[in-house]
């Protein structure tokens, strides 16, 4: 599900937050991602969401190729991640039950779905009788578990947590180990960033250990295929090509994927013309090959939409 291959991040010319970090997590695992202050782990976070490129090496989230997704597609990719960041709180104009219904409403929710999944979530991280309380009102544990389940609620495929039981006492820590293994055994693959070693200590599950930007040690390396391993391409630097008489004889005969049947005319015309047969090229194209497009605003909404519902039917097959 998640693969970094030979990843370093400099965020200045001597500042090396990562290097040649290597790891891939497969669907459905459990795993602690640790190590000391500063040895890199919010940035493989940053990486992961694509808040930050790599400066080499390739990440994979299933088949996409993170630094390679263009930026008007990220809202849709980030809908298949549920993070809970330590410094992101619940909104405090809302209620606890109002922050979930707030994440669901965006993601276009009917009514009742709002309310089975919001009822759902909150059974979930014990908060029932809480729901009505603004975040001010709850304690530091419940303000997390609060967190959680509105990051639950777009369904995530992979759900990360930075520091979750950070401040918290050992009793709200263990809670909070509780509900992530539920929402493990549930089928969602989980990342915790952790230093808390009362949360480390004992566990079963793997543990990736990151030290001064490197890999020090993984408690159950998985092998990398060679097929997933590609260089980023930096984004500002992709040129189109001018086609030959082949290349256009080629695109003329593409045939564009069943998946694109409900777009309107002009758009469908649009990929094809960008030799973008499938969804899955879509989702790999950059922000330069969508610039290069010179889509009508309309076009890119549907865009936009299509992509949104693509992922979403993609999550529930
Ligand atoms: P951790 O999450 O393990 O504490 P980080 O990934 O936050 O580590 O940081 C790794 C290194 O990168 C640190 O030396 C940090 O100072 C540096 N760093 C993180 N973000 C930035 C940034 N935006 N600009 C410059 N340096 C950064």
């Amino acid at each position: 599900m998640v693969i970094f291959d030979t990843v370093t991040k400099k965020y200045k010319e001597n500042i090396t937050a990562l290097e040649d970090v290597s790891f891939l997590v497969e669907a459905n695992e459990f795993c602690f991602l640790v190590g000391p202050s500063g040895a890199g782990k919010s940035t493989i976070i940053k990486l992961l969401i694509r808040e930050e490129v790599p400066t080499s090496g390739s990440i994979f989230f299933n088949d996409i190729e993170v630094p390679k997704l263009n930026r008007r597609l990220l809202p849709a990719y980030r809908q298949k991640l549920g993070v809970v960041f330590q410094d992101i709180k619940l909104l405090n104009t809302k209620t606890l039950e109002e922050n979930i219904e707030f994440a669901l409403e965006i993601l276009d929710k009917s009514n009742k779905e709002i309310t089975d999944t919001t009822d759902y979530l909150l059974d979930l991280v014990g908060l029932r009788e809480r729901r009505e309380l603004f975040p001010y009102e709850l304690s530091g544990g419940e303000q997390q578990r609060g967190a959680i389940a509105r990051a639950l609620a777009n369904k995530p495929d992979l759900f990360i947590a930075d520091e979750p039981t950070g401040n918290l006492d050992s009793e709200s820590a263990k809670q909070i180990l509780q509900i992530l293994k539920t929402i493990h055994a549930n089928g969602t693959t989980v990342l915790v960033i952790s230093h808390d070693l009362n949360l480390l200590k004992d566990t079963k599950e793997r543990i990736i250990n990151i030290k001064e930007g490197k890999l020090e040690s993984d408690s159950k390396p998985k092998e990398i295929p060679t097929t997933k391993k590609s260089e980023p391409v930096k984004e500002e630097k992709v040129k189109p090509e001018k086609p030959d008489k082949k290349e256009k004889k080629k695109k003329k005969n593409l045939k564009i994927s069943k998946e694109f049947s409900s777009l309107s005319t002009s758009l469908k015309k649009n990929l094809k013309k960008f030799a973008i047969s499938s969804p899955e090229v879509l989702l790999n194209i950059t922000q330069a090959d969508l610039k290069n497009m010179k889509l009508s605003k309309k076009e890119n909404k549907e865009l936009e939409s299509f992509v949104k519902k693509y992922l979403n039917k993609k999550e529930n097959e």
